[in-house]
């Protein structure tokens, strides 16, 4: 058996096909006419413009509408004045062919993204790699190897797939695919989800171990994989494949179905997402708007503070794409674990209880949280944005986020630019101080969402990364419940609007227990939705109240556990 990172789920079985790439023959030479070599260099990017374009489109088809960006975004990339402008200058001062101009480029944009903390900026550095091996194909005339015309029943291996490889992908005849690099983020990750083909990624020198023609079976949940195996291996994989495929198939009944419980009583059910690439993913999936954008994912894949007029742009484009529904936008959540290297902040001893999310953006009102905030007016005249504070522990944060948006929206006014007058302001309530006084914050909040992944580390006292203290990091601990079971019953009693985005909103355990509290909003990932909408349809109203009665008479997390998972509908 071997192991990677189980990065799409599902269980592939099938014929390797391994996917290696040409040898591309050239080497660093002087060149003597430095126009024409720009001119062979201008001509190369204008045809990897239109190939791309191409691909981007069969694309949107084959992947949908977000995945298709990531080639749009190739397209960009290679555009971009700082790295064209690179390769130009290589051919101009160094009088070296375009092909090693080209290399040296990309090479040295690519170092510097991926020394980011960040995946997702690291991430550009695998683009560019992908953006300067087609290039310089283009330049030398080599074809590109034919991934559509793999056979049925075929299990892709290579070192990396690239967004452009992808792109020509037939899904129906990739039943899995294998690499050597890449994480559940990746963008062959990202990919393998959204056509749903099952993938297991970073597994070392999974090129070299298989073979064309050898027989795998992968799992793509767990990370496993077997090479030609044995008949009761097989046999075993065969019959996962058609659970799994069973499963899937029911919850394809919950498409454009209301998010209901078995008596007819209806939630919202959203999403959560990290950038305006995701926004389309939502509606695929049928959400029913977005409960939390991460707007700091702007931030993190940025080398600077993102404009204001960046900002609006993104923001703008996912209440487009949402087309009215609503888009909770949360305010910068940085610090914590989330660095952003560009700010300099210093090393704190405490970080997760210190300078942080609303409490860093109500000291860089300036610089950093009126042209968010701004942006976010100005995004909201729209769709139906609605603004969401992090971290809240007292009153006075929210008021004084209030107050810079109401001076903001008297700038506006002034400017004569649009944005939504009632523009709902909420709180993330994920601290143990905010669950507290969640009376007092409900009366001055337009909503509530629950950070249950803060809110169980802050009110355990337990860093969810600490493996000796991983014990204590559970939502069923009595505590929790408790808290969520308050947050609740503040927002119910004021009538505003009880929302979770923490991971708990998409636990089939806990949902019947949140139905049960009041909660009104669920936002969970989007591949999360219909498992979650299924889950809801399972329960009566009655039935989820009287599990919750019995479960808050138990005192032990273990107590707690034991009997949802005894209670548990599937
Ligand atoms: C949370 O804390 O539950 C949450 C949704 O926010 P994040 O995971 O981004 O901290
Ligand atoms: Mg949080």
């Amino acid at each position: 058996m071997y192991k990677g990172i189980g990065a799409s789920a599902g269980i592939g079985i099938g014929k390797i096909v391994v996917i290696k790439e040409q040898e591309l023959n050239y080497s660093k030479t002087t060149i003597t006419d430095k126009e024409a070599e720009k001119k062979r260099l201008a001509d190369a990017i204008d045809v990897f413009i239109e190939k791309t374009t191409a691909l981007a489109e069969s694309m949107k088809i084959t992947a949908g509408e977000a995945e298709s960006e990531i080639l749009q975004g190739h397209i960009m990339m290679i555009q971009d004045p700082a790295i064209k402008e690179q390769i130009e200058t290589k051919i101009d001062e160094e009088s070296i062919n375009a092909e090693s101009a080209v290399e040296e480029a990309c090479d040295f944009f690519a170092m510097i993204f991926s020394m980011a903390e960040d995946e997702l900026t690291q991430q550009r550095a695998s683009d560019l790699g992908d953006i300067k091996t087609r290039l310089i194909k283009i330049l030398l005339g080599v074809e590109e190897v034919d991934i559509g015309a793999v056979p049925a029943e075929t299990i892709l291996v290579a070192e990396d797939l690239t967004p452009s490889m992808t792109a020509s992908f037939v899904p129906e005849n990739i039943e899995g695919v294998l690499t050597e690099i890449g994480g559940k983020t990746s963008h062959s990750a990202i990919i393998c989800r959204s056509m749903e083909i099952p993938a297991v990624l970073s597994i070392p020198d999974i090129t070299k171990i298989v073979k064309d023609g050898d027989v795998v079976v992968l799992d793509g949940t767990t990370g496993e994989m077997y090479l030609n195996p044995e008949e009761d291996v097989l046999a075993e994989f065969k019959a996962k494949r058609d659970a799994y495929l069973e499963a899937k198939a029911a919850l394809a009944k919950f498409v454009g179905k209301p998010s209901q419980t078995a008596d007819g009583h209806v939630v919202e059910l959203v999403a959560n997402i990290g950038g305006p690439d995701e926004a389309p993913g939502v509606l695929e999936r049928d959400g029913e708007g977005v409960g939390l954008f991460r707007s700091e994912f702007l931030f993190m894949e940025s080398d600077s503070i993102p404009s204001e007029e960046s900002q609006f742009e993104a923001y703008k484009s996912v209440a487009e794409t949402l087309e009215g529904k609503p888009v909770i936008i949360r305010t910068l959540d940085i610090g914590g674990d989330k660095a952003l290297p560009y700010l300099g902040l210093p090393t704190e001893e405490n970080p997760f209880l210190g300078f942080r999310a609303v409490r860093f953006c109500l000291k860089r009102q300036d610089d950093i949280y009126k042209p968010q905030l701004r942006a976010l007016l100005r995004a909201s005249a729209y769709g139906k944005v609605r603004i969401m504070v992090p971290l809240v522990t007292c009153v006075d944060e929210l008021r004084a986020v209030k107050a810079i948006i109401e001076e903001l929206k008297a700038e506006l006014d002034a400017e004569g630019i649009a944005y939504d007058k009632n523009i709902e302001v909420g709180v993330m309530m994920e601290t143990a101080a905010a669950s507290l006084i969640a009376d007092i914050l409900a009366k001055e909040a337009d909503f509530f969402s629950i950070g249950t992944n803060d809110l169980t580390g802050y009110t355990m006292a337990a860093d969810r990364g600490n493996p000796d203290v991983a014990y204590l990091y559970s939502a069923y601990n009595p505590a929790v419940l408790r808290s969520i079971r308050n947050i609740i019953a503040a927002a119910n009693k004021e009538g505003i609007m009880a929302g979770m985005c923490g991971e708990a909103a998409s636990d089939p355990l806990m949902i019947p227990l949140l139905l049960a509290f009041g909660l009104n909003e669920f936002s969970v990932s989007a591949t999360a939705i219909l498992q979650a909408r299924k889950t809801m349809s399972l329960w009566t109203m009655d039935e989820c109240k009287a599990l919750a009665d019995e479960v808050m008479q138990l005192t032990t997390e273990a107590e707690v556990k034991a009997l949802l998972e005894e209670r548990a509908r599937s």
